[in-house]
């Protein structure tokens, strides 16, 4: 599939005959022992890599397609490691390439989870991350030190959806094993019914990430790999029409006398803008806009006020969510300034128009109550 296009990928990536027998979507293969007909048999299947039955936690054809799958989005990757959520696969990613007496360069505007990890965990384990401006770009070279030994990007940023200089910070960190992580919760899954991350490795840091994950013992069930792996095959007309709605949305919210700026990574307001003009192919329904003054109570009744757009945490599924986010909560770094307060919007699958008059009505009142 190497030479296809990625919307092609999608749809072919895993599905080996051998896996699949024929039948379209990878059957759900459930199991912890796998019996084999010799001890012969057995020490063959003997290291347990993708492809071999050896036992449960190594998988089954379920977990090596959506794997395979994943791995193959990525040109020049050796393999793809799943996680039971994306949290797991920060933590994984993190855990294989550091040791004590490291030192981490994190981003300051990266989800407040993976934050917690590096303050808890890290910490604990004698590895100091220290915390960087998003749009460092080439700049981040100055921060390095004898002990730097990975530089976290996340990019856009959650919640304030700054584009990160992805190739600039590549090429000053002189990046020799790239792990890419995705939280398939999201967009991959995209029904808000599953849970699942994972790590994608360069070849120089492959064998580092397989091992790490198998001693720490992860593993995901094959009803929910099966899941992602159904959610992949749809990801690409799926994001095109999130993109299309949120872009609708984002432009008209920008045009609202309540609205004081609008961070969507597609418009020029968006701090970063233009790396994503010259990295990105597209953009998605995710973004956040920053209320003209007012306070908590008037942004509470304006999210709890809204008919179509659910208040919760985990987008990238087929429906609309509002929520309201503070990210000068997570900062260390840089400050975070603004008008007023911001609330975080994913748009969902539902018709534009109808989301556009649910925001009407509740921006209406905005402020007017209290
Ligand atoms: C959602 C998300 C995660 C965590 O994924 P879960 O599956 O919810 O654990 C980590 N990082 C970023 C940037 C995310 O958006």
């Amino acid at each position: 599939m190497s030479g296809k296009r990625r919307d092609t990928r999608l749809i072919h990536g895993g599905r080996r005959p051998e896996w699949t027998q024929g039948i379209v979507n990878p059957p759900v293969w459930r199991a912890s022992t796998i019996l084999f007909d010799s001890v012969e048999a057995m020490h063959e299947a003997y290291p347990p890599e993708d492809g071999r039955l050896h036992y449960g936690r190594n998988g089954t054809p379920t977990q090596w397609a959506l794997a395979e799958a994943l791995t193959e989005l990525e040109p020049g990757a050796a393999g793809t490691k799943l996680f039971p959520s994306g949290s797991a696969a920060v933590a994984a990613a993190l855990l294989s390439v550091l040791s004590a007496g490291d030192e981490l360069l994190m981003v300051d505007s990266a989800y407040a989870p993976t934050r917690a990890f590096c303050e808890d965990v890290l910490k604990r384990m004698g590895i100091a991350t220290r915390y960087y401006d998003p749009l460092v770009g080439e700049g981040i070279a100055e921060l390095f030190t004898e002990r730097t030994k990975a530089v976290f990007l996340e990019s856009p940023g959650s919640l304030t959806f700054e584009v990160q200089d992805v190739p600039a910070i590549c090429a000053a960190a002189r990046a020799r094993g790239d792990l890419s992580i995705i939280a398939c919760t999201k967009y991959v899954v995209g029904h808000a019914d599953a849970m699942l991350g994972s790590v994608t490795a360069a070849p120089g840091v492959w064998r580092r990430l397989e091992r790490t994950t198998r001693a720490l013992g992860q593993h995901v069930g094959p009803d929910d790999a099966y899941l992602a792996t159904r959610g992949l095959r749809t990801l690409g007309v799926r994001l095109r029409q999130h993109q299309e709605s949120g872009l609708k949305v984002a432009g008209w919210l920008q045009e609202q006398p309540q609205v004081a700026r609008v961070l969507h990574p597609a418009l020029p307001s968006c701090p970063g803008h233009e790396h994503w003009q010259r990295d990105f192919r597209g953009a998605s329904g995710l973004f956040s806009f920053v209320l003209n003054g007012g306070g908590e109570a008037d942004r509470a009744r304006l999210v709890d006020g809204l008919e179509l757009f659910g208040i919760g945490y985990s987008w990238g599924g087929y429906e609309s969510l509002a929520l309201p986010v503070d990210p000068e909560r997570n900062r260390s770094a840089t400050r975070w300034q603004a008008e007023g307060p911001l609330v975080r919007l994913h748009i969902g699958l539902e018709d534009s128009d109808d989301l556009i008059e649910d925001l009407a009505r509740g921006l209406a009142g905005y402020g007017a109550a209290g």
